[in-house]
């Protein structure tokens, strides 16, 4: 066992209310720089939707990535570092502008000086690149006027794959939101794709980072991330990305998104992990078991001899019990309610997911009764408003038993609470078979 720390976030999405409160204020404090425009190192994106770059979720496209060998080892699906010397000028896997958006601000100028007329004045978009007038045809969050119409099946790499389980008619349609940061994974992608060694993960609490005067521009960490969350300063020509905050993780203070976060759904803290088992952790050839495999590489903090072993490799104190403090490891395994996103790219990812429990679609149709009514939860919970399909190519790889018994945790949840508040026997209502 080899005991390291890492610096993790969990966020529940039953309480994202898309605010994009986050992102704003993360661009405040990071990237309201010029070259950086169009650069969201927090973004929050409507599901279903093509999320931001668009299509990014398209791993064929993009070639982003982890893949497995025939015996079961990684290999980055650029083709190591050698190929990327070569193709790397000519390689075709960059989401251009169009797929990010070409970023715009007001002619705010014609709202004051226009003449008098019979209509309002507009203020026109203008491009912030070319500074010429311009007409916006999209941008992050366009999905959200579309409201999850079938307009958007084909257009969502999620759905697309689930069409055959999943048919979006109007009056089955659904929404929510994802917020994404970098997910400072265990096993980064970005940092093996890099050909100058310019991104590295610190080794003290796994947050990884691009060395500004290493970076040569190469940009295969954007092809190389799956999650499209390496940006290209078009000023400086260097890689840039979230950095966890860590100027403020360092004095103590949350990150900029966390402690702005208007649903308060953003638990953020350090977890302990074995890292000899990363890897091994990360090939698992079976999919369904990625979850599980993936789980298994975090250590109970408050276990003795995890302890033992963190202080014999130079974690301090103080970091153990902050270890011990923090939520995180019970989210994920004690109380198994947070998932990964995508834990088939294999780059082990280090923000995790309590998945949104929706209200029950029939219930409401065809009996009028509360659909978010906990026995109504518990009869009909693959019937769910969102599609557990949906949740489950998000989660975990397309396996809906995992995500299913996550929903039945929440709506047990929901109901002991309804209980407790309502002064009735909160423990009667739960089903044994939830756990
Ligand atoms: Fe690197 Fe992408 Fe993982 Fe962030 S999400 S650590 S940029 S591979
Ligand atoms: Fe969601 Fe919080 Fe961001 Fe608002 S600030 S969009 S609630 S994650």
């Amino acid at each position: 066992m080899r005991v390291m720390a890492q610096m993790s976030m969990v966020m529940n999405l039953d309480k994202c209310i898309g605010c994009h409160t986050c992102s704003v204020t993360c661009k405040q404090a990071w990237t309201n720089r010029t070259g950086t425009e169009y650069v969201w190192f927090n973004n929050v994106e409507t599901r279903p939707g093509q999320g931001y770059p668009r299509t990014y979720e398209d791993q064929e496209k993009w070639e982003g990535g982890w893949t497995l060998t025939k015996n079961g080892r990684l290999r980055l699906k650029a083709g190591g570092r050698l190929k990327n010397l070569m193709t790397i000028f000519a390689s075709p896997k960059q989401p251009s502008i169009d797929e990010y958006y070409e970023p715009w601000t007001y002619d705010y100028e014609n709202l004051t000086n226009a003449p008098l007329q019979e209509h309002t004045p507009v203020a026109r978009p203008k491009s912030l690149l070319s500074g010429q007038d311009m007409n916006v045809t999209w941008s992050a969050n366009w999905d959200d006027d579309l409201g999850g119409s079938p307009a958007l099946a084909a257009a969502d790499p999620v759905l697309a794959k689930i069409s055959d389980k999943v048919k979006l008619e109007f009056e089955q349609t659904f929404m929510f939101y994802l917020p994404r940061i970098c997910e400072h994974c265990l096993n980064p992608s970005c940092a093996a794709s890099c050909p100058s060694g310019a991104i590295y993960k610190r080794s003290e609490d796994g947050i990884v980072l691009v060395d500004q005067d290493a970076c040569r521009g190469w940009r295969k960490c954007v092809t190389g991330c799956p999650y499209k969350k390496v940006y290209f300063n078009h000023r400086t020509g260097k890689a840039e990305k979230c950095t966890f905050c860590f100027p403020r993780i360092e004095v103590g203070l949350p990150t900029v998104c966390s402690e702005t976060c208007v649903g308060r759904l953003r638990y953020i803290g350090l977890v302990l992990y074995d890292a000899d088992r990363v890897l091994e952790a990360a090939s698992v050839t079976d999919e369904r078991e990625l979850l599980a495999s993936q789980r298994s590489v975090f250590l109970d903090p408050n276990d003795p001899a995890v302890v033992r072993e963190a202080e014999a490799a130079g974690i301090p104190r103080d970091w153990v019990e902050a270890a011990q403090r923090s939520p995180i490891w019970a989210l994920i395994n004690k109380y198994e309610v947070a998932l990964p996103l995508h834990p088939e790219y294999r780059t082990m990812p280090m923000v995790w997911y309590i998945p949104p429990l929706s209200p029950v679609v029939d219930v409401v149709a065809e009996t009028g009764e509360d659909a978010e009514d906990p026995g109504n939860l518990f009869a009909a919970i693959d019937t769910l408003r969102i599609p557990v399909e949906y949740l489950a190519e998000l989660f975990t790889a397309g396996d809906t038993v995992p995500v299913t018994a996550v929903l039945k945790r929440l709506a047990a949840m929901r109901s002991y609470m309804r209980d407790l508040n309502m002064g009735r026997d909160a423990d009667a209502s739960i089903p044994a078979s939830v756990g």
